[in-house]
């Protein structure tokens, strides 16, 4: 019988892993599910997966809420770019957020917490590879901005990174595990479909996987 997508990911993980020394368990695998209707998120609900990410939260708002009235013990991670004004939302509906970039959404995130009565864990997303156009912080904005978070009382997990496409992603891998453990982190969320096993023997924490689970995006 053809293995399912899921299984193979699985395998993958744990060989990078082991050649790693490290061990399977400690690094989880984000099902990211952005652009795929219910139905694909549930044929991996009934194989036993419990751990997703979206990157909208009006997406997440109109697919989640069922599945997770129906999969209760699912966990929902937000791996996109989050507005201020939308982090009341967020914070009701997702269990962490990858994508803390930026002082103003320290201060929205932290009221958000106030008002809903509970916290959920951030990843720091940090502009890995110093791109114009792309999400995160500066590397040189890093410590100010964990400083602000820690502050704030936002539960710090780790840190996240999207390399440039189309280079070899290790060396910024590398990179975003010694900013991890320069400010004493030890959450590192990286890795892609097509890159997850070198973030795994580099440290990732959490791996982002969506292509490789659910199929090329239409
Ligand atoms: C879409 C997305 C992923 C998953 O990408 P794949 O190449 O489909 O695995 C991971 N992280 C973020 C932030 C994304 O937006």
């Amino acid at each position: 019988m053809a293995e399912t997508p899921l299984a193979e990911v699985r395998d993958h993980l744990a060989r990078a892993a082991k050649i790693a020394r490290r061990k399977p368990d400690d690094i989880a695998l984000v099902a990211i599910s952005k652009t795929k209707p219910a139905e694909d998120i549930e044929d991996l609900l009934q194989q036993g997966h419990r751990l997703f990410g979206e990157n909208r939260v009006q997406e997440a708002q109109a697919k989640w809420p069922d599945l997770k009235s129906r999969y209760l013990d699912v966990e929902l991670h937000l791996v996109g770019q989050l507005q201020s004004n939308k982090a009341d939302d967020a914070v009701a509906l997702f269990d962490a957020i990858h994508s803390l970039d930026r002082p103003s959404l320290v201060k929205a995130l932290a009221k958000a917490f106030e008002k809903a009565g509970r916290t959920v864990p951030c990843f720091v997303q940090v502009n890995i590879g110093e791109e114009e156009q792309k999400g995160g912080c500066a590397i040189a904005d890093l410590p100010n901005l964990l400083a602000e978070a820690r502050n704030a009382g936002i539960p710090v997990a780790g840190l996240m990174c999207v390399p440039p496409a189309d280079v070899e992603p290790s060396p910024y891998f590398a990179l975003l595990a010694k900013l991890a453990a320069d400010n004493g982190l030890t959450g590192l969320s990286m890795g892609m479909s097509s890159d997850y096993e070198a973030a795994v023997k580099l440290g990732a924490t959490h791996v982002r996987v969506g292509s490789a689970l659910f199929g090329a995006r239409g």
